[in-house]
C-alpha cells in the first residue's frame, strides 16, 4: 500500500471537496480523507503541502510529431521573412533541411534558391496544412510548382515521399515526447500518429513497445488512411493494455484558419471563397460510412462554422453504434442554430483554449463577416455538451496549465486583449477539462477523480490553480507526476 500524506487534495468532485490523505493499492485508490488507518502503508510519499489533482490529460495531440517537433529545427518563432533566413542561415550549406512551425511568409521556391543554392529545403507549416520547398527539392521529389508553396494534398504528396524514419528513431521520438509532458504533468494523451509516419503495423510497434518500458496513458485515434491495415490487424478495437488503446477514425471535414480552408458560412475578405471540404463531401461521407461498416467511430477535424453545422448533419444521418461516441476537434466557430443540433447527441468535442490566443484577433482579419459564435466554450457547457482540453501540440506547447488559463482569462497572445469575457469558463470548469472531461473518450475507466475504485494518475503541483493568478500559470508548478502510482517526473 502507498499512503500520500500532507497534501491538499483535489477530488475534482465538487469544487471545494479537499482531503489531506490518500490511499492506493495495485495502482487503484482504495483510500482518501483526512484520518485514514495508515498502519498498513509499506510506501509513504509525504507531499509537503503540494496540490494533487487527478492525472492532466491532453484529449487531443500528436505524440510522434511532438517528439519530432522537439528533434527538428523549428521556425515558430520566426515572425517575419527576415527572421525566418536568419534562423535558416545557421543551416546553409547543408545538403538537406526539414523544418518545422513554418509561419508562410510567403517565401518562394526562387527566393530560397538565390540564399541557399542547391540545398534540398522543405519548411512545414505551422498549421500542417502546407509545405514550402526549395527549387532543389521541387527538382528532388519530382514536384512542379510556380512558388514552392503547396498546400493540403499537393503537400502532403511530398510529404509521403520523404524517406521513413527508422523504427528506432520513431522509439526515440516518441520517448523524448513522453518526457516532456512529463514535465508538465501530463499522464496521458489522444494521439493521431498512426498514418504519418511507418505505417500502421510499425507505427503501433513504436507505442506498443515503448509502453512496455515507461508509462503513459495512450488512446491512439486510427487516421482514415490506415483503417485498412487496421482491419488486416486483427487486432480489436479498444483496450490493448494498461497503457494503450486504440480508438476513433480520424477524418478532416475542412482546413485551417490560417490557409483560409476552414469551411466558413460567409467568404473570407480577400480570398472571396468559403473555404474547401478538403476531401470533397462525397468522399468523405463514403469514408464515414466505411468507418461505420466496421462499427467505429469517427473523430473529425472541422474549424469553419458550416463545416461544423455540415458535420453534426452528417454524423447525425450515419450514428455510430449504439453506446459509442463521435469526436469533433476543434469546433471554435459556430452558426446559431447548429448548438441546438448538437446537444444530446453522441458526440465529445476537443477544444484548443490554447488556440483562442494564437488566434485571436488575426482570424478577423480574415472574415467578411464575423461568424455568430467565437471559441463558444462556456455555451457548449450550458447546452451539457461534453468538452475535453487539449493542445494539438505539436501545434500550440502541451503545458495543460497554459490551456487552463486560456479557457479561464481568453487573452490573446496577440494583441493581449480580452475576448467575449462572457465565454470564460470558471477556474474549476477549465481544470475539469484536463482532468475528468478529459477521459470522456477514454476506455480504461474510472478515471478523472480523486476516488475509491479511480486509477492513481495523478498530477502534484506547488500551488492550487483555483488560486492561481494570470501570470502564474506560465511558471512551472509541477512538482511531480504520478502514472499508474509511479513517479516518472519529480521536481529536483
Ligand atoms: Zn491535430
Amino acid at each position: 500500500m502507498t499512503c500520500y500524506i500532507n497534501g491538499v487534495i483535489h477530488t475534482m468532485l465538487h469544487e471545494k471537496e479537499m482531503y489531506h490523505q490518500l490511499v492506493v493499492e495495485n495502482g487503484i485508490i482504495v483510500n482518501v480523507g483526512d484520518a485514514l488507518d495508515l498502519s498498513s502503508c509499506d510506501q509513504i510519499i509525504d507531499l509537503k503541502g503540494a496540490h494533487l489533482y487527478p492525472g492532466f490529460v491532453d484529449a487531443h495531440l500528436h505524440l510522434l510529431g511532438y517528439g519530432e517537433h522537439l528533434a527538428t529545427p523549428n521556425l515558430s518563432a520566426c515572425t517575419n521573412k527576415q527572421m525566418v533566413f536568419q534562423h535558416l542561415d545557421q543551416f546553409r550549406g547543408s545538403a538537406y533541411l526539414f523544418a518545422q512551425g513554418y509561419l508562410d511568409q510567403g517565401i518562394t521556391a526562387e527566393e530560397l534558391e538565390i540564399r541557399y543554392p542547391g540545398q534540398i529545403m522543405l519548411l512545414r507549416h505551422n498549421d500542417f496544412h502546407g509545405l514550402t520547398l526549395s527549387k532543389a527539392a521541387l527538382n528532388h521529389f519530382h514536384v512542379s510548382d510556380d512558388t514552392g508553396i503547396l498546400k493540403e494534398l499537393k503537400a502532403q504528396h511530398v510529404l509521403d515521399l520523404i524517406p521513413k524514419k527508422t523504427k528506432q528513431s520513431l522509439m526515440m521520438m516518441l520517448e523524448k515526447a513522453m518526457d516532456s509532458l512529463y514535465q508538465y504533468g501530463i499522464t496521458g494523451g489522444h494521439s493521431d500518429d498512426l498514418f504519418y509516419y511507418n505505417g500502421f503495423d510499425e507505427t503501433y510497434a513504436v507505442f506498443e513497445d515503448v509502453m512496455k518500458k515507461k508509462p503513459f496513458r495512450t488512446h491512439l485515434l486510427m487516421h482514415h488512411e490506415v483503417i485498412d491495415d487496421y482491419i488486416k490487424s486483427k487486432k480489436l478495437w479498444g483496450i490493448q493494455s494498461p497503457y494503450l488503446e486504440l480508438g476513433a477514425v480520424k477524418m478532416f471535414y475542412d482546413g485551417t484558419m490560417s490557409s483560409q480552408t476552414a469551411l466558413m458560412k460567409d467568404p473570407y475578405k480577400t480570398t472571396k471563397d468559403n473555404g474547401e471540404v478538403v476531401m470533397g463531401k462525397d468522399h468523405f461521407t463514403e469514408v464515414l460510412l466505411k468507418a461505420r461498416s466496421y462499427g467505429l467511430p469517427v473523430a473529425v477535424h472541422v474549424i469553419g462554422d458550416l463545416g461544423l453545422d455540415e458535420v453534426v448533419d452528417l454524423l447525425h444521418t450515419y450514428p455510430p453504434k449504439e453506446g459509442l461516441m463521435d469526436r469533433i476537434i476543434h469546433a471554435p466557430w459556430m452558426m446559431h442554430e447548429t448548438l441546438a443540433k448538437m446537444k444530446g447527441r453522441p458526440m465529445t468535442f476537443d477544444i484548443q483554449p490554447p488556440f483562442l490566443a494564437s488566434d485571436l484577433p488575426r482570424a478577423y482579419q480574415l472574415f467578411s463577416k464575423a461568424p455568430d459564435a467565437h471559441f463558444p466554450w462556456k455555451t457548449y457547457l450550458n447546452h451539457q455538451l461534453i468538452l475535453s482540453g487539449s493542445s494539438d501540440a505539436p501545434v500550440e506547447n502541451p503545458n495543460p496549465l497554459l490551456g487552463i488559463r486560456d479557457a479561464i482569462f481568453r487573452r490573446s497572445r496577440v494583441d493581449h486583449q480580452v475576448y467575449q469575457k462572457e465565454e470564460a469558463l470558471s477556474a474549476f470548469e477549465a481544470i475539469k477539462l484536463y482532468t475528468t472531461t478529459a477521459h470522456a473518450q477514454s476506455l480504461i475507466t474510472p478515471r478523472g477523480y480523486i476516488k475509491k475504485g479511480y486509477l492513481a494518475d495523478f498530477t502534484v503541483l506547488d500551488q492550487a490553480i483555483e488560486h492561481m493568478e494570470e501570470e502564474a500559470f506560465s511558471k512551472p508548478h509541477v512538482v511531480m507526476t504520478i502514472i499508474d502510482n509511479k513517479i516518472v517526473y519529480r521536481r529536483d
